[in-house]
């Protein structure tokens, strides 16, 4: 997904070339937090960015929290698009053919099924409950396209920069149908690992250069949940659905909302009546980002090459 930011304007492909560091969004942030309820390594929230509808790929309509103006990246993520319709009209055109280089894209699906081919040959099916961590490297083209003509689509693409070192790495899928995503029930919460640790159990995920959490967590009402991440990392919560309270501030946040979270070391969130949410964290990079449409790479020459190369065809050559 992705290939309409093709149209940006350079000025618009620069300015997210610094992405910022979590202590950045800080800045005249700092939340009052009463002695009673603090955590000293609680993770306050620093930002709410409003999931904001955007159309990609052959005229798909989705809701974009990171990679739009109001959150152009955190380090290392650069796009967050959440697409949710009954209305086949909203997402039948899928993304045909498109290139990808220098990052990985996560698909994560809740409801309905995409087919996915690329031009190495490989193939899968996304459905319900599956997810598909791919690292394009040195580049893939591939096609992302609904294997359904009605019913309800619903589901995530994320995308994860790879460090300088790894841009241009041989390009490798991570295939996960539902039965292999790690499931553990903990604190009145029913959570789906994707990637990183919880308690004793790992998900499946695994060799990503950003060391990457994803949880998909179903918290019951009344319950908090609480999961430590690195104090390393960047880490953000996207409320899938109902609503949640996030930090000792207990910020509240709801459905189609993202926060960001400050520095810290535990990750806490409370709900009311009931919230799904994504937790997601992973180590920032710190190197430039030069960034047009489906290539993500650290200089504008490398850029260049990369459109050059995929209109001479040597874009998936290793
Ligand atoms: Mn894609």
């Amino acid at each position: 997904m992705g290939t309409r930011q093709g149209h940006l304007s350079r000025r618009q492909l620069l300015s997210s070339a610094a992405l910022a560091p979590t202590g950045a969004l800080l800045t005249g942030c700092r939340v009052g937090v009463a002695p009673a309820e603090a955590h000293s390594s609680t993770r306050e929230v620093t930002a709410v960015i409003d999931a904001q509808p955007t159309i990609e790929g052959a005229g798909v309509h989705l809701r974009r929290s990171i990679g739009s103006s109001a959150l152009p990246g955190l380090d290392p993520f650069l796009l967050l698009d959440e697409f949710h319709s009954k209305d086949p009209a909203d997402y039948a055109a899928g993304f045909p053919s498109h290139p990808h280089r220098g990052f990985e894209t996560v698909t994560y699906m809740l409801e309905g099924a995409m087919e996915h081919r690329d031009s190495l040959g490989n193939h899968g099916h996304l459905g319900p409950g599956s997810a598909q961590w791919m690292t394009a490297g040195h580049g893939i083209i591939h096609s992302e396209m609904p294997k359904q003509e009605q019913g309800l689509m619903w589901g995530f693409q994320l995308w994860v920069n790879l460090p300088a070192a790894r841009k241009l790495a041989r390009p490798r899928y991570q295939d996960l149908p539902p039965e292999r995503i790690t499931e553990v029930t903990a604190e009145g919460a029913h959570v789906r690992l994707v990637a990183g640790e919880l308690g004793d159990k790992r998900g499946p995920v695994d060799g990503i250069a950003t060391a990457p959490t994803m949880l998909d967590v179903d918290l019951a009402a009344r319950e908090r949940f609480t999961h430590a991440i690195p104090a390393a990392h960047n880490a953000f919560v996207y409320v899938v659905q109902g609503a949640a309270e996030i930090g000792s501030a207990r910020r509240p946040v709801h459905a189609g909302q993202l926060s960001v979270l400050g520095p810290g070391e535990l990750a806490a969130v409370r709900t009311a009546d009931g919230a799904r949410f994504l937790l997601v964290a992973a180590i920032p990079i710190g190197e430039p980002v030069a960034r047009y449409g489906p290539f993500v790479m650290n200089t504008d020459e490398e850029i260049r090459q990369a459109i050059a190369d995929y209109r001479s065809g040597r874009l998936t050559e290793g």
